[in-house]
């Protein structure tokens, strides 16, 4: 087993791998940007070495920096978190290549699935179900046209390294699709270095399910059954949930295991998520596979009792997965809501700042992993997110109930978040019912401000005035 374990990241993420190494009797080493010296997740680690100032391009992606702090505090494995490097196979070729345990896939599992297009081959030549499409990046835009003009319109330019929702423009005919495509290349080259596109249908209304995989270097690869992550603004998910509602049990363990036999084709260890989209008839089409542990991987384990942080150490330490398919079984419903310092009344504005009061929720099934606390000051350098609030019930009622107790308990100030708008969402009856598709959050926000727009007509650029500032 590892004596040392290096993390390449920051806030809840590198607190949450702190937790699950120390349970290991692992230790742990924080690098960290000047703008989070006063991170309060450093405290936890054993070491903590400065990698730079603020600017991520500076600090937590300075490949050079990270693997020199984990020479010198001789770590033997590297953690990557999520976002920043976690999914840059180059990352993960460096720290093998310099002798540290990469917790994560291979360099080639990552780079096999990482990749859209290489993925939604590997996809469907094992059963996983997929969007129709162009088969590869595509070349010539009037054969994309041809291919567009075969599964039919509406479709989505997709890059092939995407991510972040960047690279991608939907097109409703033809000429769309001819500029669709040259913007996307343009924003994908200067988003990843890589301006390849494909193309797919696009579906209207749809609902985000998404399987957490773990596959071991024996060749093991398990399924630890979906998420629901519909709620969602701008592509980014805003509340996550486990199991999702109101699946038909046969095609959801069909989805769950072709999952499995993905990441399983791939020789991939470690953790993953195979990323679909579902239509109102429960049709499922493979999204991309996120090579890393999720921000909403807490839902999981409250349903499945198993610790995704720990089993992630431990099959990157060469030890097989703790537990067979046969083992999993689900109890119970669980639900997150991402605590964001943005203000959902000012275009979800950013607020960096001191948190001056911090009052954390409790009780029976509530879990928060968070890095905030009071009297931390939120540095204006990443992003929003200071916690994740996670409840556990036996039912979803009961989740849904004891997760408004918990948000009605959660006090932060003076910042604005999105304690506010969880507390809609969950009296919303489209997410009660779950009724619900990736676009309801954005119907329901756009429907708030139209409301307020209406009610302050005769204060000419009050509200409204603000809300286009912001
Ligand atoms: P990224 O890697 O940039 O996050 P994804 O492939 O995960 O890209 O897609 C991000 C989001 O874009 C999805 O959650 C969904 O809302 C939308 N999307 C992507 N592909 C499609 C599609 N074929 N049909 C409808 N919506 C899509």
């Amino acid at each position: 087993m590892f004596k040392r374990i290096l993390i390449a990241n920051r806030g809840e993420i590198a607190l949450r791998v702190i937790r699950a190494a120390k349970a290991l009797g692992i230790e742990t080493v924080c690098v960290y940007s000047t703008a989070d010296k006063a991170g309060p997740w450093i405290e936890q680690a054993d070491r903590a070495v400065c990698i730079g100032p603020g600017p991520s391009p500076e600090s937590y992606l300075r490949i050079d920096r990270i693997i020199a702090a984990a020479e010198v505090t001789h770590a033997d494995a590297i953690h990557p978190g999520y976002g920043f490097l976690s999914e840059n196979a180059h990352f993960a070729e460096v720290c093998r290549d310099s002798g540290f345990e990469f917790i994560g896939p291979s360099p080639e599992a990552m780079a096999l699935l990482g990749d859209k297009v290489s993925c939604k081959k590997l996809a469907r030549s094992v059963g996983t179900p997929v969007f129709p499409g162009t088969e590869n990046a595509i070349d010539d835009i009037e054969d994309a046209v041809k291919v567009a003009e075969e599964i039919g319109y509406p479709v989505i330019v997709k890059a092939t390294a995407g991510g972040g929702g960047r690279g991608m423009r939907v097109a409703r005919d033809a000429a769309q699709l001819r500029t669709g495509i040259e913007s996307a290349r343009q924003e994908a080259a200067a988003a990843f270095g890589n301006g390849a596109v494909y193309i797919e249908k696009f579906l209207e209304n749809a609902r985000h399910f998404e399987v957490q995989t773990i596959g071991d270097k024996h060749g093991n690869a398990v399924h630890l059954f979906e998420r629901d992550c519909s709620s969602q603004r701008r592509h980014q998910k805003l509340v996550e949930e486990a199991p999702a509602p109101g699946v038909d049990p046969a095609k959801r363990m069909k989805v769950c295991e072709s999952a499995a036999s993905l990441i399983a084709s791939a020789k991939y260890s470690g953790a993953a998520t195979v990323e679909f989209l579902m239509d109102a008839k429960q049709n499922f089409y493979m999204l991309e596979v996120n090579t890393r542990v999720q921000v909403e991987h807490p839902v999981t384990e409250m349903i499945t009792g198993v610790d995704i942080v720990r089993e992630q150490i431990m099959v990157a330490a060469g030890k097989p997965l703790s537990f067979k398919q046969a083992d999993i079984k689900v109890n119970g419903h669980a639900i997150e809501c991402r605590i964001n310092a943005e203000d959902p009344d000012r275009g979800f504005m950013p607020q960096a700042g001191l948190i001056e009061s911090f009052s954390a929720p409790g009780g029976l099934g509530v879990r928060l992993d968070s890095h905030a606390r009071a009297g931390y000051r939120i540095p204006p350098n990443y992003d929003s997110m200071i916690g994740k609030l996670i409840v556990h019930g036996p039912t979803r009622e009961i989740a849904i109930a004891r997760m408004k107790v918990a948000l009605g308990e959660f006090k932060i100030g003076p910042l604005k978040t999105t304690i506010p708008l969880h507390l809609k969402l969950m009296a919303n009856p489209d997410f009660q019912n779950a009724t619900f598709d990736i676009h309801y959050v954005e119907r329901l926000l756009k429907a708030q401000d139209a409301a307020r727009a209406s009610g302050s007509t005769s204060k000419s650029g009050s509200a409204a005035g603000a809300e286009s500032r912001a």
